[in-house]
Formats: C-alpha cells, sequence, structure tokens
C-alpha cells in the first residue's frame, strides 16, 4: 500500500509541547459533564492518580465546576510544576447539550486567561457559513482573540464543513494563519470507516504538499479500531470519552458496556486489585489506552503497518483499505 510508505517518511513520531516530546500517534482521554458518571473534577482527580501524562479538559466544566477555584489552580499547579500536558476544549460541547446559550468566545476567553492548558481548541462554530472563505475567517478571527489572552496555550482551529469542502477549507486557513495543528471533528468524515478513512487520507497527501507538516487531530475517536485506522491514515492525535464509558476488551479491542467488566477481566494490575468497580475499570482502560497506543506507534516506527493490519481484521477489509491506499 503506497500510501502507508509514503506518509511513513513524511509524518512526525513526536510532537513538542513545553519542553516535552508527545510520542505520536496520541490518545487524550476526554474529561467531560455530558453522557458520564462522575463529575470533571473527579475524573480530573483519578487521571492524576493514575500517573496519565496527556488529557483533554473542556473550558465550559472547568467554570462551571463545583470545585472551580480549586480546578483551576489544580491545573495551574500542574503546569508550572511540570506535570501531565492539558489540552482543553472550548466547551462548544457541553455548552451545546446543557442547552447553555450564554458560553460565548468571552466566556471561554474568560478561562484561558487563567492560563490552565498548553494546548486549547478554538471556539468553534458548529453551524459554520457554507461558504468556505467566511467559515474560515471566522476561524482565524476566533484563534487571534483567544491568542491575545493565552499565555500558555497555543491555540488549534477546528474547523466544521462538509467533507468535500474539507481540503480547501483547511487550505485557504493556511493562506489566512499560521498553525502547526488542525483538528476535525471525527463525525464530519463521512459515513462508515472506509469512507472517513478515504477522508483523512486525502486530507492528510494534501498537507503533505505543504513546507511545514501539519499535524491532524481527530475530535471525538477513541474507538481503539478507528483510532489505529485513521493513525494509519494520516492522524496524528485524538480525543474521546470512551475511557470512562465503556470498559474494553484488552484480548479483542472490543468495546463494552461500562458495567460489564466482569466478563472480560484480565490479569492487569486494575482488575487483580482491591479498588472499587468504577476506580478499577477506569484504571484498566487508561493502561488499555496506553498499551494500544504504543502498540500503533511501534508499528508505525517500525514500518510495520500491513502487519498490525493483519493481526486486526479480515483479508475482505485489508483489500477495501487496499484501494484507498494503493
Ligand atoms: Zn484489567
Amino acid at each position: 500500500m503506497q500510501f502507508l510508505s509514503d506518509n511513513n517518511s513524511k509524518r512526525k513520531m513526536y510532537f513538542p509541547v513545553r519542553g516535552k516530546a508527545l510520542r505520536l500517534p496520541i490518545y487524550f482521554p476526554s474529561i467531560s459533564s455530558v453522557k458520564t458518571g462522575l463529575s470533571p473534577f473527579d475524573y480530573f482527580t483519578i487521571l492524576q492518580g493514575l500517573g496519565q501524562s496527556h488529557f483533554l479538559v473542556s473550558a465550559f466544566d472547568i467554570d462551571k465546576s463545583f470545585q472551580r477555584e480549586e480546578f483551576i489552580s489544580n491545573l495551574q499547579e500542574i503546569i508550572q510544576n511540570d506535570g501531565s500536558i492539558i489540552l482543553m476544549d472550548s466547551g462548544n460541547y457541553e455548552s451545546w447539550w446543557m442547552r447553555d446559550k450564554n458560553w460565548v468566545l468571552d466566556s471561554f476567553n474568560s478561562i484561558l486567561k487563567y492560563n490552565v492548558s498548553d494546548l486549547a481548541f478554538c471556539y468553534d462554530n458548529q453551524l459554520p457559513p457554507n461558504d468556505i472563505i467566511e467559515n474560515v475567517t471566522t476561524i482565524a478571527n476566533s484563534i487571534s482573540a483567544s491568542q491575545k489572552i493565552s499565555k500558555s496555550s497555543s491555540i488549534i482551529p477546528i474547523i466544521h464543513c462538509n467533507k468535500e469542502y474539507l481540503v480547501d477549507a483547511v487550505l485557504e486557513l493556511h493562506s489566512q494563519t499560521n498553525y502547526e495543528m488542525v483538528s476535525i471533528p471525527e463525525r464530519i468524515l463521512g459515513e462508515g470507516l472506509l469512507e472517513r478513512i478515504a477522508t483523512v487520507t486525502n486530507l492528510r497527501k494534501a498537507l503533505n504538499n505543504l513546507d511545514n507538516y501539519t499535524y491532524i487531530h481527530l475530535l471525538g475517536t477513541g474507538n481503539p479500531f478507528s483510532l489505529l485506522l485513521l493513525s494509519l491514515a494520516g492522524a496524528d492525535s485524538f480525543d474521546g470519552l470512551e475511557w470512562c464509558q465503556t470498559v474494553v476488551n484488552s484480548k479483542t479491542a472490543v468495546l463494552y458496556h461500562f458495567q460489564q467488566r466482569e466478563l472480560i477481566l484480565d490479569d492487569c494490575n486494575f482488575c487483580k486489585s482491591g479498588l472499587d468497580y468504577t476506580l478499577s475499570t477506569l484504571g484498566h482502560n487508561i493502561n488499555f489506552y496506553r498499551n494500544w497506543m504504543k502498540e500503533i506507534q511501534d508499528a508505525i516506527e517500525t514500518k510495520k503497518e500491513i502487519d498490525i493490519l493483519k493481526v486486526w481484521f479480515d483479508s475482505d477489509f485489508i483489500s477495501a483499505l487496499g484501494k484507498i491506499w494503493h
């Protein structure tokens, strides 16, 4: 598959942030108040307890937290003391689900100014105008308004548009502003895995023609198979809630209902521990994601992409991939 070897020679294996080098592809476990069991502050505390080196938190959830002040000071402390890398989302996902129409660019910027993150996604427009230039100009303005306020964070653009216009929109953004990472919601990439893989592959090919490498982050991608396939398609970074919404079978990489871990116990330290159900399940999941991303990183680094595909997928699916990556 020619694309895989072409892209292997171009892709970056590390992303530099705050003097650290994050190994790629990377999965950021997301913390969110939407469709999850515990409060964002509790998830944050658990991830810190698990020694998680990087995670995503929402500006909306920080602002609305019952432990708002403690949350802000703990995040600041992490940055000052060389702790985990913090990626912050604008909070539009949460404010949309909570139907909070008062969450505006200024609200996001009011959290950004506390310097509680290393990287932050821009305040995004979920219903953008159809006109690409108008859409991209709004994004460029949002980035510039937030970048002026934040000392600690690089602001990362999010592009919402029809997948047919994605490459044009990303290239137009390049002509309007400088950025090294672009993020795209996974759901706009198309229907089904193959279409999504094809969309990312096309975008990666277009970006590889530019002088500087542009990292691709996919928003809302945490299914293990999607992480593997979209990494090979050229995405570098992901965030998702699966680590706290489901439980993963570590032998098959299939996700189960969060309450079904007893069906798929393994010999990880958490399954063997006496911790309560929620804590041991979250630990089990985080442990799996660390190993899973390492497996993907190692496969890419040793140019064994085809071998890893053969481990996880049947020959029919691999030949369908071959049509995209020929
Ligand atoms: Zn386990």
